[in-house]
């Protein structure tokens, strides 16, 4: 269903999982997102550099080349406010704490489930 809220809103999608990435990309479409994709934190870092007006990136920590604490760190160089969230997985201990002094605005659990990963995103795009 489309979202009244994410309709029309950029969003970079950091995954190197290929199912994982066709499945946020399926919920990202629905809710009327226009899809940016990276599939290895240089990719990532590239993408975000060119595209200043990404309102969000949601970005998987364990990717090749670049893992996402130093694509985040990198993308921090070039543009401080751009909101990052990131995509941990669940029962990973002290990654949440980690993930949040690193810099990143939030983080989501995976399984990501479409409802959660809705709800964050709006919550993050109403604090900017
Ligand atoms: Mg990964």
């Amino acid at each position: 269903m489309e979202n009244e809220f994410l309709k029309g809103k950029k969003i970079l999608i950091v995954e190197d999982d290929l199912s994982s990435r066709l499945y946020l990309n399926k919920i990202l479409e629905k809710a009327g997102v226009i899809i940016l994709n990276a599939g290895d934190g240089q990719e990532a870092v590239n993408v975000a550099v060119n595209n200043p007006d990404i309102d969000i990136i949601l970005m998987d920590i364990q990717l090749p080349v670049l893992d996402g604490y130093t694509a985040l760190s990198k993308i921090r160089e070039a543009n401080k406010d751009m909101v990052i969230i990131a995509q941990t997985a669940y029962g990973l201990l002290g990654d949440k704490e980690k993930i949040l002094n690193s810099g990143f605005n939030d983080y989501v659990i995976k399984p990501i489930l479409s409802q959660n990963l809705i709800e964050k995103l709006i919550a993050n795009l109403k604090q900017k």
